[in-house]
């Protein structure tokens, strides 16, 4: 069976762990943009379509749960997982009460990240087909009453 790419973005302002991190999920067979800034993230969210983004708590400028509350409004359909290093669990949860699918401990375990990207992809894939068969039912309801 052929593997569909799932489209994730990867944000942290630790270079190399993105780096890392978006070899990785290379190499499973994701497509991974890599950025390093909450600005970034947003700004690729405008020009790009991804499914998943893997967010870092703590950064520089606007932070994670600052990007998260902007990704959750704007582009409410894309999952997000947070990166949380330790003394930040509290603030992961607090992303999980604004919207984030979940959460995972720096450094990240990798099949623990590969879990929870099946997850994520699982979910907006599921999420996508009820909205599609919404505008289907919504449309045929209105060919009905012409
Ligand atoms: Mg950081």
């Amino acid at each position: 069976m052929i593997k569909i790419p799932t489209k994730v973005l990867v944000v942290d302002d630790e270079k190399d762990f993105v780096e890392m991190l978006s070899l990785r999920l290379k190499e499973e067979g994701e497509k991974v943009t890599p950025v390093y800034s909450g600005k970034e993230c947003l700004e690729t969210l405008e020009e790009k379509e991804i499914d998943v983004v893997i967010l870092d708590i703590k950064m520089p400028g606007m932070d994670g749960i600052e990007t998260l509350r902007e990704i959750k409004k704007r582009f409410p359909l894309v999952e997000v997982i947070m990166l949380t290093g330790h003394g930040t669990t509290e603030t992961a949860v607090e992303g999980m009460k604004l919207g984030a699918l979940d959460y995972l401990l720096k450094p990240a375990d990798f099949d623990d990240l590969s879990a929870k990207l099946e997850v994520a992809r699982k979910r907006k894939d599921e999420q996508e087909e009820r909205i599609r068969k919404a505008e289907a039912r919504f449309l045929l309801r209105k060919v009905g009453e012409i």
